[in-house]
């Protein structure tokens, strides 16, 4: 069976007041005519990266509205995601092919999780092209697939494109970030566009008051002079190298100026460690250069204090798919000075929130100007958060998706009716018949659960949770 990811419970209720209301009553009406659908989304990994972090939101939030959501990951060896990094920078458009060998390890490797996936659901949302070939080589069954494209496909490796291409045109429907991310010849006909968005609520995004201080000193952040942070996993489309030339340039004229090079190590990404390796060699030049990863427990908190504090966040990207960490820092406040590249325009459109910039000159320049000009970069800041409110926060994603899914399957008879005997009661999880079930009475009923926790935690309370 595939790894499902564990995800706490959240309540749609507690974004009242912060997403408009028209949204939460379109989304809640919404959900309402879908309730007990079963919806699977599946990726890669659990952390590090954009994908794990949307879905760390979705899922829970998918059954607080009355779904019943898994998140699942399939496996691989180190092989694997040599070989799906390679994909995903062909899809950005890098030259490197696929060799032989590396299209065989792909094809095993998905074929063996497609036969690991046992369970039947509604929707299936595949993300990227790491799972990719998954309802071809399962068959599509009851099920509806939708892959969920993250990445920039607009001018693809033409050799890669083909070979992910044979397994694509299975889907029902595909999404993009971006209109021009699609590729002309994608075989898919019912193509959606939909951006990402972050959540308020989660301990990347909640206001820190008072805690970010501490959070940044007690990392060894000097608290009295001028911070600029990049927040992004170590990938050369991210340019952290050319982040640390920008950071050069702007200390000539502001001398106590700190950098922070925020990175997270993702399962899926063997890359992140050459980058790292490259950004510690820049970095032991010089003490100001500050450089922390996930692995060194540089988590959710410790993000939002960088993006809280940092006088500007900057995202020099090269290629991007959308660029949670613009609208994360634009949420705090915090203006950025971000590359203009895939979806970080839209998040910044009609000059909300910084500056977009193309080279690393540019990139020093803005940056100075935001740091020479206090009042200005505020301003800019508020007018990003506004941005961010207004077309960048969950609910607005989650209404988006719940259309699709609304179109998708009008019409069809739902794979189970009888859900709510299916749902553990206390961690809100679809229960899988063919897991091993734990079960429990209570006034002439039976419920099940994924584990003798909650189980437990049921029978102790059982009048909580019903
Ligand atoms: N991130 C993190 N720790 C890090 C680096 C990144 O938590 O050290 C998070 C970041 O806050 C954001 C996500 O990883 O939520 C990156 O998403 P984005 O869309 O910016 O880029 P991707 O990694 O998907 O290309």
């Amino acid at each position: 069976m595939l790894q499902s990811v564990d995800v706490g419970q959240r309540s749609i209720r507690d974004y009242r007041g912060i997403v408009a209301d028209e949204i939460l009553d379109r989304l809640n009406g919404l959900a309402e005519t879908l309730r007990g659908l079963r919806i699977l989304h599946l990726n890669a990994t659990p952390y590090g990266g954009g994908v794990a972090e949307l879905l760390r939101s979705i899922v829970p939030l998918l059954n607080d509205l009355g779904l019943v959501a898994e998140w699942k990951i399939i496996s691989g060896d180190q092989e694997f995601f040599q070989v799906t990094k390679t994909i995903h920078n062909a899809l950005q458009g890098s030259n490197r092919p696929l060799n032989k060998d590396d299209q065989r390890v792909y094809i095993e490797t998905t074929r063996h999780n497609a036969t690991m996936l046992e369970e039947t659901y509604d929707v299936v949302f595949v993300h990227d092209p790491q799972p990719a070939p998954i309802p071809a080589f399962k068959g599509k069954g009851r099920s509806l697939w939708v892959w969920r494209c993250h990445i920039d496909t607009s001018s693809p490796n033409p050799e890669v494109w083909a070979f992910l291409h044979q397994w694509l045109s299975v889907y029902d429907a595909a999404i993009f970030t971006l209109d021009e991310f699609a590729p002309p010849d994608f075989p898919v006909k019912q193509v959606e566009i939909i951006p990402p968005a972050i959540d308020p609520l989660s301990p990347k995004n909640f206001p820190l008051q008072n805690i970010a201080r501490k959070v940044l000193g007690w990392l060894g952040v000097r608290l009295n002079g001028p911070l600029i942070t990049q927040v992004s996993r170590f990938d050369p489309w991210k340019d952290p190298l050319g982040v640390i030339e920008a950071y050069r340039i702007v200390r000539r004229h502001v001398p106590n100026l700190q950098l922070a090079m925020v990175g997270s190590m993702a399962l899926d990404d063997p890359e992140g460690w050459e980058v790292y390796h490259k950004i510690r060699r820049e970095g032991e030049k010089d003490p100001s250069i500050h450089i922390f990863t996930n692995l060194t427990g540089v988590g959710n908190i410790e993000v939002n204090a960088f993006q809280s504090l940092s006088d500007v966040v900057v995202q020099k990207s090269i290629r991007e798919g959308f660029g949670l960490v613009v609208s994360e820092a634009l949420w705090k406040e915090t203006p950025v000075v971000a590359g203009q590249a895939g979806g970080i325009p839209l998040q910044m459109a009609d000059g909300a929130g910084g500056y977009l910039v193309n080279d690393v000159e540019e990139c020093a320049e803005a940056i100075l100007k935001l740091l020479m000009n206090k009042d200005q970069a505020l301003e800019l800041a508020k007018r990003g958060k506004e941005r961010v409110r207004q077309n960048f926060l969950l609910p607005r994603l989650l209404l988006n998706e719940l259309s699709l899914i609304k179109r998708l399957t009008d019409g069809r008879p739902l794979l189970r009716k009888d859900w709510e005997a299916w749902r553990d009661r206390v961690c809100g999880m679809a229960v899988s018949e063919s897991a091993h079930v734990f079960s429990a009475e209570f006034m002439g009923k039976s419920y099940v659960f994924c584990s003798e926790g909650c189980r437990d935690r049921f029978v102790a309370h059982p009048e909580r949770y019903i």
